[in-house]
């Protein structure tokens, strides 16, 4: 470390959930020395609440799994001070043209998708798993994952299509863990669900919106003597001897700062992190690794049919909403009754292509006709809908088939930089949920404020972070 007697701060990139929750952590210790640097207006990144049409909503559906671990569970209710609902899950998803219900029971997919279909289903999977009992051939893309594990007639009706509205590729481009890191635990879920403990149909949910949590981190850093600088544009981070960063910096709009660092906790991305860096970079690592995006719409209509889903799950790439979600259902505390109801569109996109550029009120139109066809809005308008939108980069961690060599000689290039650590779903290139993020942002806090540490355990605790698996 360069010398100077100036203390050094802890500086964490990202004032997401991971981000927040490491902050908060080093803040009990270091007090005024930890400063995170936010791009947003808001804290909370993916996880947050904003404000849009003079209505609060997420950033597309947000919920807590009720299998989350019961500690987890309790420091989140402690962080929304302590306006935790829990509420029933009424979720429909679109299956072969039908919404059936989600999650599913037995009864519903006997309802919806009608004897024969399930059991073609039943047989397309049985044969699967023999064939893979006597074949034993290894998967590799999420087509051959789905047709070893779960065969060619759900593939076909289900998993396809949905690979391609998510992902925006077909199935063969993608790598297996996709599937591993979505469906495999997700399938687990479901058939666990279907001996049915009551327990997985419920969530928990803040009553003041999932923003919540990282407004109560936010909160508590401040309360340490932390800072949060938010709207921040980090223009660069300066390396020592291409073996520690040693300074961040950025502008706002009261001017341009430079913090020197002692610890830098990176949550960003890792293309915008290696552009920071004023280090050389090896000629053969490419940090560009792939990302799918998406477009949030929020509309509100007069013209809302009165149903009881909050959620609906729409996988079929005949339409452009991804997850259509209706925030007050998720607490009634947020924007109360008043003729008008709000709904939030998810819709999957790549950076810069048709649907991230597409006209606000082209999409809202094409999106209400969608809402009108699903029978969750009335076709003929009283009133035009009122919509708002905003595009999130780096949202969906694209696994390409042979991605993990490109990802080991990332992480080996930061890795070289013996004060800088990456936590969260963003910067790990990871498919996670905000608890893991809440987790891995408390590990490491914890972690650097230990005097014994060893740099090789965290590199080894940080592989581990791989195993995190997402709930639905
Ligand atoms: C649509 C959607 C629905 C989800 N639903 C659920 C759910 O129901 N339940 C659940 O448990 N999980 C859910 N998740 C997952 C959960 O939101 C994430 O796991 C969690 O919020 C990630 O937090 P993070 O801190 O790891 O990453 P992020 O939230 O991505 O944090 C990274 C932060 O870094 C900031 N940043 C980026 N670049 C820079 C820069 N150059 N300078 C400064 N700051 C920068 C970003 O603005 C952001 O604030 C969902 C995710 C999505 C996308």
């Amino acid at each position: 470390m360069p010398s100077g007697s100036e203390p050094r701060s802890l500086v964490v990139l990202g004032a997401g959930l991971s981000g927040l929750a490491a902050a908060w952590r080093l803040s009990e210790i270091y007090r005024e020395r930890v400063v995170v640097i936010e791009k947003n207006s808001y804290v909370g990144g993916l996880a947050a609440s904003v404000s849009r049409l003079g209505r609060q909503f997420d950033l597309g559906s947000h919920r807590i799994h009720h299998s989350i671990a019961p500690e987890m569970l309790a420091l989140i209710r402690e962080l929304c001070g302590g306006e935790l609902q829990e509420r029933m899950r009424e979720g429909l998803i679109l299956v072969d043209g039908r919404f059936i219900r989600y999650p599913p029971r037995p009864a519903d997919l006997l309802r919806g998708l009608g004897l024969g279909k399930c059991a073609l289903y039943t047989a397309g999977m049985i044969a699967a798993r023999m064939r893979k009992l006597f074949v034993g051939k290894d998967a590799e893309s999420f087509e051959s994952y789905i047709l070893s594990n779960l065969g060619r007639p759900l593939y076909t009706s289900f998993y396809e299509p949905y690979a391609r509205k998510l992902w925006g590729v077909s199935p063969h481009i993608l790598s297996d863990e996709s599937a591993k890191k979505r469906i495999r635990r997700v399938i687990v879920t479901e058939l666990k669900r279907l001996g049915d403990t009551k327990r997985d149909w419920r969530y928990f949910y803040p009553a003041k919106g999932i923003g919540a949590i990282a407004e109560g981190l936010k909160y508590r850093i401040m309360q340490n003597g932390g800072r949060i600088v938010l709207d921040a544009d980090v223009t660069k981070l300066e390396t020592h001897a291409g073996q520690e960063v040693s300074a961040v910096h950025f502008r706002t709009k009261s001017g341009t700062e430079s913090i020197k660092i002692e610890n830098l906790i990176s949550t960003i991305p890792p293309d915008a992190l290696s552009h920071l860096l004023d280090a050389e970079k090896p000629a053969d690592i490419s940090f560009g690794l792939r990302w799918r995006a998406l477009r949030i719409l929020f509309l509100e209509t007069r013209d809302a049919i009165e149903r009881r889903p909050e959620t609906y799950y729409v996988s079929s790439p005949d339409y452009l909403a991804g997850r259509i979600s209706e925030i007050a259902k998720y607490s009634p505390n947020l924007n109360p009754e008043d003729g008008w109801k709000a709904f939030t569109i998810e819709i999957p996109c790549t950076q810069d292509d048709e649907i991230w550029r597409m006209d606000e009120q082209q999409l809202a139109m094409r999106c209400a006709k969608e809402l009108a066809e699903f029978g969750i809005i009335r076709s003929t308008f009283s009133e035009p809908p009122h919509c708002a939108s905003m595009v999130l980069d780096h949202v969906y961690p694209f696994y390409a088939v042979g991605w993990q060599e490109q990802y080991a000689a990332v992480c080996a290039y930061f890795s070289s930089f013996s004060n800088l650590y990456r936590i969260g779903r963003t910067a790990l290139f990871l498919h996670c949920n905000l608890d893991h993020s809440i987790a891995m942002g408390l590990k490491l806090g914890t972690w650097l404020t230990q005097s014994n540490r060893n740099r090789d355990d965290w590199l080894r605790d940080e592989n581990q972070f791989r195993d995190y698996y997402v709930r639905e």
